[in-house]
């Protein structure tokens, strides 16, 4: 079996005297799709955040391709990873936001050729063509001198989308990326993620509310409830057949 991209290992986060995460154990393979669902509050964005590098750990490990984000001291106190080995994990990592977080003074190609150019140090010509390339794949070929405030929310997601795309993660994570759009832009974003799925190559992690999206998208589906991981399976085991009673009263909710 290929070793994980993403590995962590009895996870705890607390802010303050609040027990967030309560000892997180997962493991997720390179180009498997992994759905997070659970109440709000659940801890679900902070697993994101921590994986962003946003957030350190109480205690635990968490590793990407190969790397310990968090070192221990000799006392076995928890220390800052290095600048060079968050750069690299960063590197890694495309986010995708429920706000899109657009530079709204630079166009939609613009915005996406930023990060190659200045984080990854590509050649402006070889930015441009492969967010030109990603701008297509999410459809906004049409679109690529507008600016962000010329475009629905839908097609601002799609952007987003293709502005991480760009940086050729290993890794995408999708936190609620629908929960702030109309509902009527919803279906087009959610079929730019499924096209990103089928790619195949990519790990993706989603946080979602849509189950039925979470049905036809996921390998694996994460239960997370009062900061630990609840139930776990494929997406049928887990939003169709299970019997844990929170679970299905969480369920019950959104369909
Ligand atoms: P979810 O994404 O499942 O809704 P979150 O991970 O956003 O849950 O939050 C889990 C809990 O952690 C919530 O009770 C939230 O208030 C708390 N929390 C998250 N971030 C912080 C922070 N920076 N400071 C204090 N509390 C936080």
């Amino acid at each position: 079996m290929t070793e994980p991209i993403v590995t962590f290992n009895d996870v705890h986060k607390s802010f303050g005297d609040v027990k967030v995460l309560k000892g997180i154990d997962l493991d997720i393979r390179p180009a498997e799709k992994v759905a997070i669902i659970g109440p709000s509050g659940s801890g679900k964005t902070t697993i994101i955040r921590m994986l962003m590098t946003l957030e350190q750990p109480t205690s635990g490990d968490i590793i990407v391709d190969g790397t310990n984000l968090w070192k221990m001291d000799k006392k076995g106190k928890q220390v800052t990873a290095n600048e060079k080995h968050l750069r690299a994990v960063r590197g890694d990592i495309g986010m995708v936001f429920q706000h899109f977080n657009l530079f709204p003074h630079m166009t939609i190609l613009e915005n996406c050729m930023t990060a190659p150019i200045h984080v990854k140090q590509e050649s402006k010509s070889s930015a441009k063509n492969r967010s030109i390339e990603m701008l297509k794949k999410v459809g906004l070929g049409d679109k690529l001198d507008n600016y962000p405030s010329q475009l629905s929310g839908g097609q601002k997601q799609r952007v987003a989308m293709a502005r991480a795309l760009v940086m050729r993660p290993k890794v995408m994570l999708f936190d609620e990326v629908t929960s702030a759009l109309d509902p009527e832009l919803v279906g087009e974003v959610l079929e730019v993620i499924r096209d990103i799925a089928k790619d195949g190559e990519m790990a993706l992690i989603l946080v979602t509310h849509e189950m039925d999206f979470a049905l036809d998208v996921a390998d694996k589906v994460l239960f997370l409830d009062e900061g630990v991981i609840a139930e776990q399976g494929t997406a049928s085991e887990v939003i169709e057949h299970s019997k844990n009673d929170r679970l299905q009263s969480f369920l019950h909710r959104f369909r």
